[in-house]
Formats: C-alpha cells, sequence, structure tokens
C-alpha cells in the first residue's frame, strides 16, 4: 500500500504560468512594471465585476494600504474577527489604531448581532460618529474576513456600516471567486460589497503568486490613492517628490505573469474543490457548511472533532497533514489586553476544527484514504 504524504494545501501551476513568467523574463520586464501587470489586475477586475484593482506584494500589504487610504490612524478603533488569521489584524497595528475583537456565529465568520450589540450597547453614536464609551476613541471602521471561502453575513454587515458610517474593509484573502447568489447581493463577488476588498496570493490560496496580494474597490479615487501609496507616493515621474510617506508594496511582472496564468485556472479549481468537498461528505467525513445563498469557493475544508490534537497527531503519523484554526488573536501576546465582546463560539471552534487536505491535485484515493483514516481514528477515540 502506498503512503505517500499527503500534504494538507499546495499549489496546482500547471497551466500557462511558465509561458507567461518565461516572457517577462525573456523580455527582462522583471521588476514592478510591465503588461502582466495590467493584465492581471485588468483580468481581475473583468472577473469580479468591481471598477477596479491594484496589484500589491501581499494580501498583508493590500489591507495595510486599505486602512492608510481611508485615513485610519492612530486615534481610531477599528472592528475585527477574534477567529481569523493575525495578518487580518496586524495592519489595525501598523497604522496605530487600536483592534476590538469579536466573535464569530457558525459560517467561521464574524457574527454581526454581535457586532450590532458592541455597537449598541458599548458605543455612542452621534454626529455620524460612533465612539466606544470605554475608551473615547472613534471607531471608524470593520474588517470582515471571508473565512476559508465562506462569506460573512454582508447584508447585516453592509446595514451596521451604513448605520454606524463605519468602513467596511472586506479581507477577501481567501475567498476570491466566492459570491453571493441570492438576495439584495445576488451576483456579487467576495471583496466588493463594502468600501474596499483584498486578495492573497500566498502558496497556499486557491490560486498564487508565490506571494501577492490585490485591492478591489468600486471608488475609483480610493484605488488612485491605493496604487500612489504602494509606488512609494511619487508625485513627480522625474524629480523624486514625496508629499507623501508611501510604502514599497507594488507587485512585480514576473508575480503577474503566474497570477494571470492562475486567474485562467481559477473557475477548474473552484469546481475541483467543490466536487472534494461533496466526495468527503459522501465519504462520511461531515464538514462545516458554507453559508446558504451564495457560491463559496470552498477553499478550505473544516472538520469538527473532539479529539482535535490527538487526530492531528494520528494523521500526522499516518502521512497526513492537518491543522487546527487559528489561536484566537485576542489570545495572542500582542493583543491580549484589547477589548474583546462576548467571544464565546470562536473558542469553541478553536477547540474543535481540523483543516483537512483540500488541495486541487488529490486524487480520489487520497481522498479516501483521509477519510478512512478519520473514521478510524474516530471509532479508536470514541472506545469502540
Ligand atoms: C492569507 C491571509 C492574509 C494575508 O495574506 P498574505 O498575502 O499572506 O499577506 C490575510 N488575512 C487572512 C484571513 C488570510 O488568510
Amino acid at each position: 500500500m502506498s503512503r505517500e504524504f499527503i500534504p494538507l494545501s499546495v499549489p496546482n501551476i500547471k497551466g500557462n504560468e511558465l509561458k507567461y513568467i518565461t516572457e517577462a523574463i525573456k523580455t527582462e520586464w522583471v521588476s514592478t512594471g510591465g503588461s502582466f501587470i495590467n493584465d492581471f489586475e485588468r483580468r481581475t477586475t473583468e472577473y469580479v465585476k468591481s471598477v477596479g484593482a491594484v496589484a500589491c506584494q501581499s494580501g498583508t500589504a493590500g489591507i495595510h494600504l486599505a486602512l492608510v487610504a481611508n485615513g485610519i490612524g492612530a486615534d481610531d478603533t477599528v472592528i475585527v474577527p477574534a477567529l481569523t488569521f493575525i495578518a487580518a489584524v496586524n495592519p489595525v497595528s501598523y497604522v496605530g489604531a487600536e483592534p476590538v475583537f469579536m466573535d464569530c456565529d457558525d459560517s467561521l465568520c464574524m457574527d454581526m448581532d454581535k457586532v450590532e450589540g458592541f455597537c449598541e450597547e458599548q458605543c455612542i453614536f452621534s454626529d455620524g460618529k460612533l465612539v466606544n464609551k470605554a475608551t473615547g476613541r472613534q471607531v471608524k471602521a470593520m474588517i470582515v474576513v471571508h473565512v476559508f471561502g465562506n462569506m460573512a453575513d454582508m447584508e447585516k454587515a453592509v446595514d451596521i456600516a451604513n448605520k454606524y458610517n463605519l468602513i467596511l474593509v472586506e479581507d477577501a484573502t481567501e475567498a476570491l471567486g466566492s459570491y453571493i447568489n441570492k438576495g439584495k447581493f445576488e451576483g456579487k463577488y467576495a471583496g466588493t460589497i463594502g468600501n474596499v476588498g483584498i486578495y492573497s496570493y500566498n502558496g497556499n490560496k486557491i490560486i498564487t503568486t508565490g506571494g501577492g496580494g490585490m485591492v478591489v474597490s468600486n471608488d475609483d479615487k480610493l484605488l488612485e490613492r491605493i496604487r500612489y501609496l504602494s509606488t512609494q507616493a511619487k508625485d513627480d515621474p522625474l524629480y523624486y517628490i514625496h508629499d507623501n510617506i508611501g510604502y514599497n508594496y507594488r507587485m512585480t511582472n514576473l508575480q503577474a505573469a503566474v497570477g494571470l496564468g492562475q486567474m485562467e485556472k481559477l473557475e477548474d479549481f473552484i469546481k475541483i474543490k467543490e466536487k472534494n468537498y461533496r466526495m468527503y461528505s459522501d465519504l462520511g467525513i461531515d464538514l462545516i457548511k458554507f453559508r446558504d445563498n451564495t457560491r463559496p469557493n470552498y477553499w478550505f475544508y473544516s472538520y469538527i472533532t473532539e479529539h482535535r490534537d490527538k487526530l492531528i497527531e494520528y494523521l500526522d503519523s499516518v502521512g497526513i497533514q492537518t491543522r487546527p484554526i487559528w489561536n484566537l488573536i485576542c489570545d495572542l501576546k500582542p493583543y491580549r489586553k484589547c477589548i474583546k465582546y462576548k467571544i464565546e463560539k470562536a473558542k469553541q471552534y478553536w477547540n474543535e476544527v481540523v483543516n483537512i487536505p483540500c488541495s486541487t491535485n488529490l486524487h480520489e484515493s487520497d481522498l479516501e484514504r483521509v477519510a478512512s483514516e478519520i473514521k478510524k481514528f474516530e471509532r479508536t477515540a470514541n472506545g469502540y
């Protein structure tokens, strides 16, 4: 019997990526200028139906730029989820603002009822400003994360943002390709509903450029500002005039060449991920469901168990890589003293979720092996 190692999530780079990157190298357009960058931005814009897109070095850089361009700074507070990857929250610290941590709902995304509860109970809204009673700081923005390709409750998020004059940032780094297929936002892609959205092309995301990110928005001026800030805030093409402090966050043509090849495969990847998700279910592995009325990208699969650590250890011993979900950010050293609001479900999911292999190049036999090992473990763990 083969005991090949099954990784959690690895890239799939078998399309035109090599052709395009070879072209970039042959023409020597390897840096932050070149046609692949423009093509990649245009292709993304067409796909997600946004007004525009700005390619940058990483999803983290994209979130940072989104906050800076929206004028979020040292006196401000930003509502963030407790259960997410830390890169969604660190940019709040980069701009000197203070995060307030929220619980998740059963989609693993931020619980919008609790966000509303926080705004109502712990803040005062007057003169168009939401102010946290405890700190006297203005709550200026909310970062919603579309966890594992699922989508947050965007109707509610937009209502809250409108009611309390909050800038709505969508961390769609895990949800490129997910969209809403019913209701008020029918046809809208993750990342294009709020004020600004961010995608990531890190190696484990649904498509990759090695490392990279993209900011999308329907606000042309905001995108222009983000592009300007991402290229060192250059105010004159020749004479090194910089009226603002910018960043070296622009994507390179090499990354964009890979990204363009990957974009051609995105819908195929989503189809494979959906098929594999269903196959796990058919094999008796219950996974956390994606939200109704959405077409998720099925990026990551979440299995719930009472024996998280033992299961991870067991699967590792038989050559299957899995991982727990993220440690709650409000429990991590840099954020321990921050305000958190009624965190309950996030703790439970942190204790119980295990992400299981979800790469697009898994074979049917791999899925069968993962499923049978999980079932074997659960039978033993449950003592029969
Ligand atoms: C991957 C990820 C990011 C950061 O993206 P990078 O491109 O790795 O910087 C941010 N937020 C979440 C939720 C992510 O999963």
